[in-house]
C-alpha cells in the first residue's frame, strides 16, 4: 500500500552525500558524513614517506546546484615522516577552490579558521562538483599549456626531461635562440605547491605569446622550463615536501636519487660549461602567511663580490619592477635560515645552480604566497608573464615595436 502524501508539504531530505578521491591528484581521508546536516569532514590523506599531508583535492556527489554544503577540513594527525605530524596551517587555506566541472575553478568564501581545521560554507556548484586546496595542476593540464604553445610558437620543442622512478614522463620544453643566453625555469620540486606551476604555465604562454617582448625573448635568448618536477607525487596527490629519504629540493648532490633531478643537473651543468646559463629560476610556496611573495637569493649573499651581488640586485630590481599585478614581490632577497646544515644546504638546488652552473648565473628561488585573496590560477599565470618580461630586461634585449 502507498502512502499518500498531502502535496506540497513532504519536504524531500537531500541525497547522501558522498566523497572520493581516487582519481589523479585526488586526496582526501573522508573522515565523517552527515547527510542530514549536509555536513563533510576530511583531512588530507596521508601518504607516510610520501610528504607533508597539506593537499587535498576531493568530488562530492549528492549536492543539489546551490544548496550550501559544509565542508570541514582538519589537518591530518597522522604521521608523515616517522612520528612526524605536521603542524600550522600548511593544509588550511582561507579559501578553497571549487569547480562545477574539474576545469574551471572559483575560490569558495573565506572559512572559520583555526590552527587545525577550517570550516568552509559554499553552495555547490553542480552535482557532482570538486573541492580543493587550490586550482589543480596536473601533468594533463601542463601538457594542454605545451600544445598551445607549440600551435602558437614554430620553434617550441617539448621533450622528455626523464622518467620518474615509478615511469612516469616528466615534461619539458625549450624555446628561443640555442645561441643564446640560457635560462632554466622549474617548478613544482615539492608535489604540493601547486600555484609554483601555474606560474610557470604563465610564463610559457608569455614565452609563446605574439607579445613583442616575447618574441625578443625568443630571438635572443634560450628558455628551459619544467611545469611539473616531482610528476609521481603531484599524480598521487602526495605533498613531497620532506620525502623520505628526501625530498627533490634535497637531492642535488652527486648522486641524486630522482632520475629528474639528475637530467635537470647535467643539462645545467652543461648549459653552465658553456658559459650560457645565465638565470635559474626555482618556483615554490611559501607558509600560510599572508604577505607579499619574495625570493631567496644566496646564503652568503652580503659577502659575495660587489659584481656578483650587483647581478642579483639587478634581476631582483627588474623583477620587483615587473610585477605589478596583484601578487607582488618583496625588494629584498631573504636567505634559508631553517636549514641548519651546510650539507643540506648544499643538497638544495639553488645552492647547487649557484655553485655548479658557470660563472654567468643568477640563482633564485621564488615563493609565491597561496592564501591572499589574490592567489588565484590567474593571478599566479600573469606573475609568470611578469617574470618573463623581468627576463626581457634583465638581459637587455632590445625589444622591436610589432
Ligand atoms: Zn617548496
Amino acid at each position: 500500500m502507498v502512502l499518500a502524501l498531502a502535496g506540497g508539504c513532504a519536504q524531500s531530505p537531500g541525497a547522501d552525500l558522498t566523497v572520493s578521491a581516487e582519481f589523479p591528484g585526488g586526496s582526501a581521508e573522508v573522515l565523517a558524513i552527515d547527510s542530514a546536516a549536509r555536513r563533510i569532514e576530511l583531512a588530507p590523506r596521508c601518504e607516510p614517506g610520501r610528504g607533508w599531508p597539506c593537499w587535498w583535492y576531493a568530488r562530492i556527489a549528492g549536492a543539489s546546484q546551490g544548496e550550501t554544503v559544509t565542508v570541514r577540513v582538519i589537518s591530518s594527525r597522522r604521521p608523515h615522516r616517522n612520528a612526524e605530524v605536521l603542524a600550522g596551517r600548511w593544509a588550511l587555506p582561507d579559501r578553497a577552490v571549487v569547480s562545477p566541472d574539474d576545469v574551471h575553478w572559483t575560490p569558495t568564501p573565506a572559512g572559520a579558521t583555526n590552527s587545525n581545521e577550517v570550516v568552509y560554507s559554499l553552495a555547490a556548484p553542480a552535482d557532482p562538483f570538486w573541492i580543493a586546496w587550490g586550482p589543480p595542476c596536473l601533468p594533463a593540464h601542463t601538457e594542454t599549456s605545451i600544445e598551445a604553445a607549440a600551435r602558437r610558437c614554430a620553434g617550441l620543442e617539448r621533450f622528455v626531461l626523464a622518467h620518474t622512478r615509478e615511469g612516469r614522463e616528466v615534461a619539458a620544453v625549450r624555446l628561443g635562440t640555442p645561441m643564446g643566453p640560457a635560462i632554466w625555469v622549474q617548478a613544482r620540486q615539492h608535489a604540493w605547491e601547486v600555484g609554483s606551476s601555474w606560474v610557470a604555465r604563465g610564463l610559457l604562454e608569455w614565452a609563446s605569446s605574439e607579445d613583442p617582448a616575447a618574441a625578443a625573448l625568443r630571438r635572443g635568448a634560450e628558455l628551459w622550463l619544467v611545469p611539473i618536477m616531482d610528476v609521481d607525487n603531484v599524480v598521487r596527490g602526495a605533498g613531497g615536501k620532506d620525502a623520505e629519504p628526501r625530498d627533490h629540493n634535497r637531492d642535488w648532490d652527486d648522486a641524486p636519487i630522482y632520475p629528474e633531478v639528475a637530467a635537470a643537473q647535467r643539462r645545467i651543468r652543461t648549459l653552465g660549461a658553456a658559459g650560457r646559463l645565465r638565470l635559474y629560476l626555482d618556483l615554490h610556496q611559501p607558509g600560510w602567511q599572508t604577505q607579499p611573495s619574495y625570493f631567496y637569493g644566496p646564503v652568503e649573499y652580503p659577502h659575495l663580490p660587489a659584481a656578483v651581488r650587483a647581478d642579483y640586485d639587478q634581476f631582483l630590481a627588474v623583477a620587483v619592477a615587473a610585477a605589478t599585478g596583484p601578487l607582488r614581490i618583496l625588494p629584498n632577497y631573504d636567505v634559508v635560515r631553517y636549514v641548519k646544515t651546510e650539507d643540506e644546504r648544499a643538497r638544495m638546488s639553488r645552492t647547487w645552480v649557484q655553485r655548479h652552473g658557470g660563472p654567468n648565473v643568477v640563482a633564485v628561488t621564488l615563493e609565491t604566497r597561496w592564501n591572499l585573496p589574490e592567489s588565484t590560477a590567474e593571478n599566479y599565470r600573469r606573475l609568470g608573464a611578469d617574470l618573463g618580461r623581468a627576463i626581457v630586461r634583465f638581459l637587455g634585449l632590445a625589444v622591436q615595436p610589432p
